[in-house]
């Protein structure tokens, strides 16, 4: 019988246990608990990696987007338009600054789709904010020329993002701010919550070292109104570990999309996303491995009973099926795409701990079903 985990959380520090354990001790031994110098170098370093100006550690991903927003004077009844298809974490942040989530619909890529965004906009809008959802960035030619056509601002949750190119540019470095998450999960992930708002602008960046420490200023001076959204210094130590080893983490990860590409394409119950060789305008590190299948159900419900778990994105329910907070679906016939993919949408393991030969398993797997319901 199979035992493949869709993530192992414990194997997360197992993989540099004496590494992590050497740097607790440090941090702990110098007392080096809020806003120190391991801090400040791995904000030195994201910042050195992506390409951009200003990077802030801040608490988790969500409180990154808030940050991010409040910096650019969102406010209420303010319109930013994501895509349906994203965490409710995005529409959350939104709504914390009072401002309105507008749904677009996705494209053929399962991301943001401009042309839908195109049709929502109006006089109160004030930003698109594309999902850079599964380790993709979107095409953001389409978004820069719809941005500049209205005259918007571009933010991006990139939580999903990190390392993700389009043109050779980093996800999260497009607009006025971009945002990573850093939950354990995340390619790049921490041994708690932690995130990122990363900006090339300086009044934004000021705005945003502030906000995340009480409104306190360079010197330590409350000059404006902020809040706490600090990420420990010590999960900003291991962070910093990881970092150095990030692009050995991407390329793994995109030789096990690569095997489940080569061993699932072709079959017409199956949709897949986008190889790692298909494009040169993109550049994908997989968060996920999200596809669309017929009798996805069935098929997860097989794949359970041979011992391999997968995971249908944010348990199964776009934002605008959240009847809870106030939307009904059947409002939404413009999303289309986004209603008829999450009847289908399922997640394949997809981690560092996943061998080839698990991926080949769980590919058979998938096919063996399909062979057996034809
Ligand atoms: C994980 C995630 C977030 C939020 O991150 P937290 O650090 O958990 O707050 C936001 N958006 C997307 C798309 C995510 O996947």
């Amino acid at each position: 019988m199979n035992n493949i985990p869709f993530f192992d959380y414990p194997a997360l520090y197992k993989r540099f246990k004496s590494e992590f354990d050497k740097i607790f001790e440090d941090v702990c031994s110098r007392g080096a608990f809020i806003l120190q110098k391991d801090l400040e170098e791995f904000e030195f370093d994201l910042a050195d990696y992506l390409g951009v100006k200003y990077v802030y550690g801040v608490n988790d991903g969500t409180n990154a987007m808030v940050l991010g927003l409040l910096a650019h004077n969102i406010e209420p009844n303010d319109e930013i338009i994501i895509s349906s298809h994203t965490y409710i974490a995005t529409a959350a942040a939104i709504r914390t600054v009072g401002a309105i989530p507008v749904f677009a619909d996705i494209g053929s890529d399962y991301l943001f789709c401009a042309k839908s965004a195109e049709k929502k906009i109006n006089n109160k809008t004030k930003a698109l904010m594309p999902t850079q959802l599964n380790g993709r960035c979107t095409n953001m030619d389409k978004i820069i020329e719809l941005a500049n056509k209205y005259n918007l601002n571009i933010f991006e949750d990139s939580a999903q993002g990190l390392g993700a190119k389009f043109k050779n540019k980093f996800a999260g470095t497009f607009g006025g701010f971009g945002t990573y998450s850093f939950y354990p999960a995340k390619v790049l992930g921490c041994f708690g919550d932690g995130g990122a708002v990363v900006t090339n602008d300086k009044k934004i960046a000021e705005k945003i070292y502030q906000m995340r420490d009480h409104g306190r200023n360079q010197d330590g001076v409350v000059v404006s109104w902020g809040t706490n959204a600090r990420l420990d210094n010590l999960q900003a130590a291991f962070l910093k570990l990881k970092l150095k080893n990030y692009q050995e983490d991407v390329t793994r990860r995109r030789e096990i999309a690569t095997i489940y590409n080569n061993n699932l394409k072709g079959n017409k119950n199956l949709y897949l996303p986008q190889p790692p060789s298909s494009s040169s305008l993109h550049f994908d590190v997989y968060q996920n491995y999200e596809l669309a299948a017929e009798n996805r159900d069935e098929l997860r419900s097989y794949l359970f009973a041979k011992g391999i778990k997968t995971l249908v994105q944010w348990g199964g329910t776009p934002v605008h099926w959240l009847n809870k907070l106030g939307y009904d679906k059947n409002k939404f016939n413009d999303l289309n795409h986004t209603n008829w993919f999450f009847d289908k949408c399922l997640m394949l393991p997809l981690n560092m701990t996943l061998t080839n030969k698990e991926a080949k398993i769980v590919s058979d797997t998938i096919l063996e079903f399909y062979e057996k319901n034809k």
